[in-house]
């Protein structure tokens, strides 16, 4: 019987196992893949303390692992499959069979792009193809990038760029858009930026880096190839939520609603970092879900000692 388990191993789920482990909680991270989650994939930090020079996402992740581990967490590399969390004892159940008992549990499984699908995105992934414009942005000072998607991520995103790229073109697949008109209209007056619209990406083109679209345009069905050194998509996120029970509370795009302290609806359930309804999906953000949530859980520990 563990206190603590704590389902995914990137930065909110590791420095949860920091605090916990440190605090003297039996604790145990279960992760589907490697340490270090998304950020592991991600080839320069520039934007979290303490690294001036920037740091490898996959440095960055190794090194909370590694803490993690310092402090006695116990890891295992399964996928959770389901979970029974109403009693008092949490159940947590995974794809080898694994049943992992628990009183606290900690969800911080994250979130991941919504990707295109499209021949050549796999291929360019980190090459040229992102999904972060504020990690990828500053390596396409004076490109031409090009944005796909027409929510709130893809026009922000789109501004952001901006103050990198020489030219942002936005691909939509329709002529209306789910961004808010104050972001659509900020976008419109900005020079850098054009519009490709009722288009879609058929192909990304490249050799070690991208160097091409195919652009086809959904009416006319007319299609074009466009020079870009940097495709950025933003077609929406979508949570791991996929073993979390559906009585856990979620908000429309499957987030777990989580309060001020990170509590779900159920008690001695803590979410943390991307997987939760938060306006910000960073590394730093992450970070900061994990602490709040460990110390949380603790808390909750403790009042079932003193019952
Ligand atoms: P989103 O609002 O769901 O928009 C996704 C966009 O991608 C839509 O324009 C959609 O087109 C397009 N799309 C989806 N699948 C596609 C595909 N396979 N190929 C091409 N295009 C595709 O997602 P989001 O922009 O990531 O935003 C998520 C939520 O966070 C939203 O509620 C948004 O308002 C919110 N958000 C808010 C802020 C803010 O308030 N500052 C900032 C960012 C995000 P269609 O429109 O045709 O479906």
């Amino acid at each position: 019987m563990y206190d603590l388990a704590i389902i995914g191993a990137g930065p909110a789920g590791l420095t949860a196992a920091i605090y916990a482990a440190r605090g003297g909680l039996k604790t145990i991270v279960i992760e589907s893949m490697a340490p270090g989650g998304q950020v592991a994939m991600t080839e320069k930090i520039e934007n979290y303390p303490g690294f001036p020079e920037g740091v490898s996402g996959y440095e960055l992740g190794g090194l909370f692992y590694q803490q993690a581990q310092n402090y006695g967490t116990d890891f295992v590399f399964e996928n959770v499959t389901s979970m029974e969390l109403m009693g008092k004892v949490k159940k947590i159940f995974t794809n080898q069979q694994t049943t992992i008992e628990s009183k606290a549990v900690i969800i911080a499984s994250g979130s991941k792009p919504r990707y295109l699908g499209v021949e050549g995105e796999e291929r360019f992934r980190g090459r040229g193809v992102s999904y972060c414009a504020m990690c990828d942005g500053p390596f396409y000072k004076n490109k031409f990038v090009a944005v796909i998607g027409g929510g709130n991520s893809a026009l922000e995103e789109g501004l952001y760029l901006t103050k990198f790229a020489l030219n942002v073109i936005i691909i939509h697949r329709r002529d209306g858009f789910r961004a808010s008109d104050i972001v659509l209209k900020e976008a419109k007056n900005n020079s850098k930026i054009s519009f490709l619209l009722d288009s879609v990406v058929e192909e990304i083109i490249g050799d070690d880096k991208v160097k091409s679209i195919i652009i086809k345009n959904t009416k006319s069905a007319e299609k074009k190839e466009i020079p870009i050194d940097g495709v950025f998509v933003f077609i929406g996120t979508e949570p791991n939520t996929e073993f979390v029970p559906n009585y856990l509370e979620t908000n429309a795009q499957g987030y777990i609603i989580t309060d001020e302290f990170l509590q779900t609806n159920i008690k001695g359930v803590y979410a943390a970092g991307d997987i939760r309804n938060t306006p910000l999906r960073q590394v730093v953000t992450a970070v900061g879900d994990g602490a709040i949530a460990a110390t949380q859980a603790e808390r909750y520990l403790n009042s079932l000692e003193n019952k």
